[in-house]
């Protein structure tokens, strides 16, 4: 009975919602023949990525270690509090639902990026209640994090989907309560003196291994239900980790900030054909 009770309470906070997997009434994103979070919209086919490696590898010698297992001090809230996530063991901190996101100290532009997650090992609700939080960059380009081993939901807002407007190439999911890894290369959008957008966003992206974006222009800053828009913003940012309500673990969390228009860079490569 408690358990009816709690399944139509949650049906009635989310009527738009049908079948739980999407909407029908949301708006249609630019260039793509789907709404935003379009219920029929296909999800991509499941890849096994293999098992999680048995240790932690150790990150690059030029990298910026944002966790490591031992202490929370490279974070904190948007209020500038210290982070009141927990450390747990096993090298990893968890979310401490209700306590809000966290964001990097230290802001970034370009980057490549590791991170490490773990969805709760014990399932509880269903689509985008489950195992649910994300990273941001610049704080506003969230990346999907969500545990879409065998859990229908709009394809983009499964695992790995640029939220809101590009599902994965594949799923490659683990099962709950395994580590998995995300490796993202995000290239900032570029501004002119204006606050005209001149370049959007690019994400390349591997999630346990297995490319899942291979240069994707993001539309614009995540919204819900909402197509994504630019807004003009400078050349760095926080790194925003989300609490969505659900006991996420997180760990060996590193950057290795990129200099792409610099003379290692190629400033010449065309972005416009890529996509
Ligand atoms: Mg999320």
């Amino acid at each position: 009975m408690r358990r009816l009770l709690a399944l139509c309470s949650l049906l009635a906070a989310v009527p738009a919602l049908a079948q739980g997997v999407g909407y029908t009434d949301t708006p249609k994103l630019p260039g793509q023949p789907w709404r935003v979070h379009d219920k029929d919209r296909p999800n991509p086919p499941v890849v096994d990525p293999g098992p999680a490696p048995k240790t932690i590898a150790p990150p690059p010698s030029d990298a910026v270690v944002l966790f490591d297992g031992t202490n929370l001090d490279a974070w904190q809230h948007a209020s500038g509090q210290s982070a009141k996530w927990e450390l747990v063991g096993d090298q990893a901190m968890q979310v401490r639902p209700g306590t809000g996101d966290i964001q990097t100290r230290e802001s970034f532009g370009d980057v490549q990026l590791h991170l490490e997650f773990a969805t709760p090992a014990e399932v509880e609700s269903s689509s985008q209640g489950r195992g649910n939080s994300g990273v941001f960059f610049f704080g506003r380009y969230e990346i999907q994090i969500l545990d879409s081993y065998d859990n229908k939901t709009y394809a983009d807002g499964q695992a790995a989907a640029l939220y809101g407007q590009w599902p994965p190439l594949v799923n490659a999911s683990r099962k709950p309560g395994e580590w998995q890894t995300y490796d993202i290369i995000f290239e900032a959008p570029r501004f002119d003196e204006n606050g005209k957008l001149e370049r959007p966003a690019y994400v390349t992206m591997f999630h346990n291994g297995v490319l899942v974006h291979n240069h994707r222009a993001m539309l614009g800053a995540t919204r819900h239900r909402d197509v994504a828009t630019y807004a003009p913003h400078g050349p760095t940012g926080p790194i925003k980790l989300q609490d969505h309500g659900n006991p996420m673990r997180f760990r060996n969390i590193w950057v290795r900030p990129l200099d792409l228009d610099g003379p290692a860079g190629d400033d010449e490569l065309d972005h416009e054909d890529n996509d």
